[in-house]
């Protein structure tokens, strides 16, 4: 049978399990009073910090003098990205007892730490205070943008890939429709892309993945996004453009990657795509429509000779 732990603030058991909570965590831990006093820390605060104890003088054990205190949290204060958010949040927390929070905060030197704070209560429900536990996280933030990342991004090409471009597009497609926007597609297919991989190598068929993405990234507005849907395949999303600014800019699009060249030894590559157009209409119930519209639209294009921009059909 289970142990039932022992209760009672003075409890020799309670006290030790403090000690042993403070000195192992891999949390800084804060506390402080309902006078927002600190009244306890322990040394993994000052590492997470990045602030030397030597910095501090005072008693190190746990409590700080009033001096110490201030030192410590202009020192913090100092340390971190954003001085008076951090001021901002502390002064409403304490405002708030029954706030428990959990955020994140950006250190100056590139590191992020996460802070969660509860306030203590004691007998009927009396405010004694708030503790404060601080974890660096930076490893973690760091692994979870790669992951990020790599589910977003082609990793060939550096562009979006389709799960990025699917998100992106349902979104677009809620604000079109929310706020009456154009919303076009612009859906690209390199010309033969087969030959040149025939004829100069798997390799050199990459660089002309990479050298399209390139051209074609440099002449898009931020809000539009350029991704790769499939092998040789992309799709532009254009925000706020209708059918005929979408046409125009497919056809800068064509004429720019018309005018690239590769090196590749003694010969030099040139390639072309095929573009179809679709945009946002009434009857379109997902992103998807607009997208299948475009992809008809680019195989007509290729249907007509290669190397050139059709706009999907009327009606
Ligand atoms: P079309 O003008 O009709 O589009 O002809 P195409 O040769 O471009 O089209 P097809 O679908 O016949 O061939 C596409 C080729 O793209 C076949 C495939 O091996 C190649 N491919 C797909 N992904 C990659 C890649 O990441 N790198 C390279 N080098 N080639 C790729
Ligand atoms: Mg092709
Ligand atoms: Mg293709």
């Amino acid at each position: 049978m289970a142990k039932t732990p022992k209760t009672g603030l003075d409890s020799e058991f309670e006290r030790s399990l403090i000690t042993a909570i403070y000195e192992a965590s891999p949390d800084g831990i804060l506390v402080v009073d309902d006078r927002e006093m600190i009244v306890a820390h322990n040394q993994r605060f000052f590492e997470v910090f990045g602030i030397s104890s030597d910095e501090i003088p005072g008693d190190h054990g746990g409590v700080l003098t009033s001096k110490s205190e201030w030192l410590l949290l202009s020192r913090a204060l100092e340390l971190v990205s954003d001085p008076e958010g951090f001021r901002w949040r502390v002064e409403e927390l304490y405002a708030n007892p029954q706030i428990e929070e959990k955020c994140e905060i950006a250190m100056k030197d590139g590191r992020t730490l996460e802070r969660n704070s509860r306030a203590l209560w004691g007998e009927q429900n009396r405010y004694l205070g708030r503790v404060w536990f601080f974890r660096d996280i930076t490893e973690h933030k760091k692994i979870q943008d790669a992951l990020l990342e790599m589910s977003q991004l082609d990793p060939l090409t550096g562009v979006a890939n389709r799960r990025c471009f699917d998100y992106r597009a349902s979104g677009e497609f809620l604000r079109a429709r929310r706020f009456g926007r154009d919303l076009s597609v612009v859906m690209l297919d390199i010309d033969h892309f087969k030959r040149i991989n025939d004829r100069w190598g798997h390799a050199a068929g990459d660089k002309v993945l990479k050298k399209l993405c390139e051209s074609v990234q440099a002449e898009l507005r931020e809000v539009d996004l350029l991704a790769r849907v499939g092998g040789e395949e992309f799709a532009v999303l254009m925000p706020d453009t209708n059918l005929d600014g979408a046409f125009l800019l497919a056809e800068r699009l064509r004429r720019c990657v018309m005018a690239q060249e590769l090196i590749e030894g003694e010969d030099i590559i040139k390639f072309t795509a095929s573009f179809g157009v679709a945009a946002l209409g009434s009857e379109d119930k997902s992103p998807d429509d607009v997208l299948k519209r475009a992809d008809v639209a680019l195989y007509a294009a290729k249907g007509a000779g290669r190397n050139r921009t059709m706009r999907e059909s009327p009606g």
